[in-house]
């Protein structure tokens, strides 16, 4: 996961400062020469620290904060305000416009991810949004660029326009023509780029713009390459005067630099970031949270957006009525298994709690390995077995224990787990309606 040794070495600092109840001048500027370096080796860039460092500095060597009763904590505030502060403060949304098609022109060095973050941007702007957006192929430089987009923009319903290998100005134009007749009110411009910043690619991307008027330009990077990210996101922006930035691969284990000093160094806000190959890996950017989970303090909001987003509510009113009603079957408890499953890896969402170390989950594939069997048991029942699991003798179990490539132990624990989900949920509703407001008025 991103931004670990970061997280690391940051606590390691405020768990020496915690440990000293009062604290002096002295104390502060040591915990600050830890936190200068946890964020040099994070390959923050050098000027963005030493102003970070001043400025955190200043505030925390104020009586106020010394003569307080928790220094410490005041101090872990501190660091938390002016992080969020220098990863731009809010979190900034898509110029649209307001005469539709909004453009937006999708720039970035070769491998950063434009292609795919145009059309995950494309899918996120639809599905939240409700937006009508076209994917324009105009990367005529990279040969195999107009059939990936084609690729992409397939699996997620979305149109593609192209023209093959002409002029890609003469493409951007006739997108948004085309878009403008058919509807789209939004248009992703995939444009082309190098492996290096190049005059060539400038110039080219300059005439676009200049022909188009894009209402964002959108500058993807690879959280990956660290300050050539930041560099890249320098020169792409004293070139063309960029509106907002993409930060992709923050699922890798990026060590933090491109997000923290991006904002600092262009002046441009980081708009969203990309999280992982597929395509529904996107997310609104926010510092506040980032900086909650660089400090190990958690990102809920983000993890509750998430369920929000992978559970289905219709589902979930359901099974409330079915489990008042006490009618829950092994096939509820299989919906259930794959929405958990759905919202990512154990680690991935543990990183996200308050105070869990998700390194230490490392091995939680584990549990995860226990939900494929689970899934694979119940995979194996008949409709009328995962309705009514009374039916399961041994014969049947033993069948179900083949066909599922698991033990009759492993059938037995689950129908137990079943039973006592059953049992719990009897309990519920026998308390509620009246039962449970006299249980609790005594
Ligand atoms: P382009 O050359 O800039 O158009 O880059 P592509 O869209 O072809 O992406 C390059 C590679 O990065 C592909 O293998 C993508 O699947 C991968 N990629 C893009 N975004 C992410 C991300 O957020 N996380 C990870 N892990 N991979 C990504």
């Amino acid at each position: 996961m991103a931004f670990e040794g970061l997280t690391e070495k940051l606590s390691n600092a405020f768990k020496k400062l915690r440990g000293k109840g009062r604290l002096s001048e002295a104390d502060v500027k040591e915990a600050m020469r830890e936190i200068r370096l946890a964020l040099l080796e994070a390959d923050v860039s050098f000027k963005v620290v030493k102003d970070f460092i001043a400025r955190v500095t200043e505030r925390a060597v104020g009586a106020d904060v010394l003569e307080s009763l928790t220094p410490a904590q005041m101090i872990v505030k501190i660091v938390n305000e002016e992080l969020t502060a220098l990863m731009g403060g809010d979190s900034v949304k898509l110029n649209l416009s307001s005469r539709p098609p909004t453009v937006v022109m999708v720039v970035g060095l070769n491998g950063a991810g434009k292609t795919t973050n145009c059309a995950k941007l494309a899918g996120f702007m639809k599905k939240q949004n409700g937006k009508r957006p076209l994917l324009a192929a105009c990367d005529t430089f990279r040969p195999a660029a107009i059939h990936q987009l084609e690729v992409v923009g397939e699996q997620l319903g979305i149109p593609v326009f192209q023209m093959g290998q002409s002029d890609p100005v003469d493409i951007a134009k006739s997108a948004i023509e085309h878009a403008k007749k058919h509807g789209n009110d939004l248009v992703f411009l995939d444009t082309a780029g190098r492996l290096h910043v190049d005059e060539e690619l400038m110039e080219q991307l300059k005439v676009m713009k200049a022909a188009v008027d894009p209402d964002e330009i959108l500058l993807v990077v690879d959280a990956m390459i660290g300050q050539d990210a930041v560099n890249a996101a320098k020169a792409f922006d004293e070139a063309l005067d960029i509106t907002g930035v993409m930060l992709t691969k923050l699922d890798g284990d990026a060590r933090g630099g491109a997000a923290l000093s991006i904002k600092a160094v262009t002046g441009k806000p980081i708009k969203f970031v990309g999280v992982g190959e597929k395509l529904d890996q996107v997310e609104v950017f926010h510092p506040d949270r980032m900086s909650s989970r660089i400090l190990g303090m958690g990102d809920v909001l983000s993890l509750i957006e998430k369920a929000q987003q992978n559970f289905d509510l219709k589902k979930a009113a359901e099974l409330q009525e079915k489990m008042k009603k006490n009618r829950l079957t092994l096939t509820d408890f299989y919906d259930q298994l794959v929405q958990f499953k759905g919202m990512g890896s154990m680690q991935d969402l543990a990183g996200m709690l308050p105070g869990v170390d998700a390194k230490a989950l490392e091995g939680a594939d584990l549990d995860k390995n226990a939900l494929g069997k689970t899934e694979a048991i119940i995979l194996s029942m008949t409709p009328e077995e995962r309705e009514n699991p009374a039916l399961l003798n041994s014969s049947r179990k033993k069948r179900i224990a083949a066909g599922s490539g698991t033990q009759v132990v492993d059938v037995n624990r689950l129908l137990k787990q079943f039973e006592m989900m059953q049992q719990m949920t009897r309990q519920m509703a026998g308390m509620s309606g009246g039962k449970m407001a006299r249980k609790m008025a005594r």
